[in-house]
């Protein structure tokens, strides 16, 4: 039998993380608003969740959108290799004071998963690059989440996501990760002294002079839960890098740009890592784009005279200009605009929220840093899987709201500009799921 002509069948789209026998239909959204997302009968749905963590000052920012459609008009895209342009000079310029001052160049990619896979060779080749081939090993740590690509699949735990990829995944080494609410070595943070640290100083020990880097996200591991670790851990972290000579990589990815209530997450704990990954919020979630930001030290390995010692890694979109137009009109509202402010009052509504969910029996933790706020559910099947995920993502959806849980942890992690209103509602709702789900 002849096969149907394919011009017969339309192209469908096919949508990450969904499956179409149990998921929801995808919503169709014409406009977006502060944080509310717009469909055609004009009801609307508010973001709380920052689609997918990117969203900053609000959806379609109008000096934002304004900033790109000038850039637009006037250069839109050029080569980066032995070009440059504007729109990445003044970003320079922008982020510069933002930055610990050691980290001191910054390398353009497209988006998390990117900057993370340009960290992880560039810290493998500028060992390389020092005489050094042996450091070529990775520490992470457990629950870590670093992308989708192989190289930050690799460095991110074992999951349902990275299931089917084994054979392509590099093996790494990992560490413990202080996850407080079930501690890895049966502590309490009252009295512990970090000791969860010691995991990784055994890994430096065994293997620390065949190790190029460690990989960390500071202070949060989001898509692995949204776990909160103390500072100090972060402390420590850093200073045994320091110790045995091992770069630091901050994959600052989901916690830059004040989502944690700092700038960059590294400032809770006073530290400067050797290389940064930032993307998502670096657009204010305008427009795909990443940076990889290194210490002097580390570009150094990469001059000279020999052409080997160059980095060979560049995307076709590398510093696009209409993304950097809009990372500067975003960094000018962190200048203009009381952003902090903003993010101060979030933090405080998720604490007043977060304190009357508690005791609740069905809740198993609860925690929060700056704008992000996390419940964690008691569940026989806890983990990314669990069966309570599709129950409560459809609960909140007819509701009029957009949260993802985790699996069975449920985050908000709204735009900055969330109205008080809009943000009780969200924890309303919350409130009423985990009492009639649960
Ligand atoms: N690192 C971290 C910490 C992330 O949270 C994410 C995305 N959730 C990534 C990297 C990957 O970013 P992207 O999805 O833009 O590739």
């Amino acid at each position: 039998m002849k096969p149907a002509p394919p011009d017969n069948s339309p192209l469908r789209i096919w949508h990450p993380f969904t499956q179409a026998a149990l998921d929801p239909a995808p919503l169709r959204i014409v406009r977006g608003e502060g944080a509310h997302l717009i469909r055609e009968d004009g009801s609307r749905t508010v973001d709380a969740i920052s689609s997918w963590w990117v969203t900053l000052h609000g959806h379609a920012h109008p000096r934002i959108a304004a900033a790109v459609a000038e850039q637009a008009r006037k250069l839109e895209q050029v080569i980066f290799a032995g070009f440059t342009h504007e729109p990445a000079e003044e970003l320079a310029a922008r982020l510069r004071p933002w930055l610990p001052a050691d980290l001191t160049h910054m390398f353009f990619s497209d988006d998390g998963s990117t900057a993370v896979e340009v960290a992880l060779k560039m810290a493998l080749q500028y060992w390389s690059n020092l005489g050094r081939p042996e450091r070529r090993e990775i520490i992470a740590f457990e629950h870590g989440y670093h992308g989708d690509t192989a190289g930050a699949m690799s460095v991110s735990d074992d999951s349902p996501f990275t299931a089917p990829f084994a054979g392509m995944r590099f093996a790494v080494h990992r560490a413990q990760s202080a996850s407080c609410a079930r501690c890895p070595v049966g502590l309490r943070r009252v009295s512990c002294r970090i000791e969860c640290a010691q995991s990784l100083e055994k890994l430096l020990e065994q293997h620390g002079g065949r190790v190029a880097a460690v990989i960390i996200e500071p202070m949060v591991q989001g898509a692995g839960g949204m776990i909160v670790h103390p500072a100090e851990f972060l402390q420590k972290v850093r200073e045994q890098c320091t110790r045995h000579d091992v770069l630091l990589i901050a994959d600052e990815v989901m916690t830059g740009f004040g989502r944690t209530g700092k700038m960059f997450a590294c400032e809770h704990a006073g530290i400067a890592p050797d290389l940064m990954c930032l993307s998502k919020g670096l657009t204010a979630g305008f427009l795909p784009m990443a940076l990889t930001i290194a210490t002097d030290r580390v570009e150094a390995a990469f001059r000279g005279e020999d052409r080997l010692r160059t980095f060979f890694h560049g995307h076709s979109f590398t510093a696009n200009p209409l993304a950097c137009a809009a990372a500067c009109a975003s960094l000018r509202i962190f200048d203009e605009e009381p952003v902090f402010e903003r993010i101060a009052s979030i933090a405080q509504i998720h604490t007043e929220r977060l304190a009357q969910l508690r005791e609740h029996p069905a809740v198993g933790d609860t925690r929060g840093i700056g704008t992000i706020a996390a419940i964690e559910l008691r569940a026989e099947d806890a983990g990314y899987l669990s069966s309570l995920r599709p129950k409560l993502y459809r609960f909140f959806l007819e509701r009029g709201v957009l949260l993802r849980p985790l699996g069975n942890v449920i985050y908000l992690l709204p735009p900055y500009v969330i109205e008080p209103d809009d943000l009780h509602r969200v924890h309303d709702v919350v409130a009423e799921a985990i009492h009639t789900l649960l």
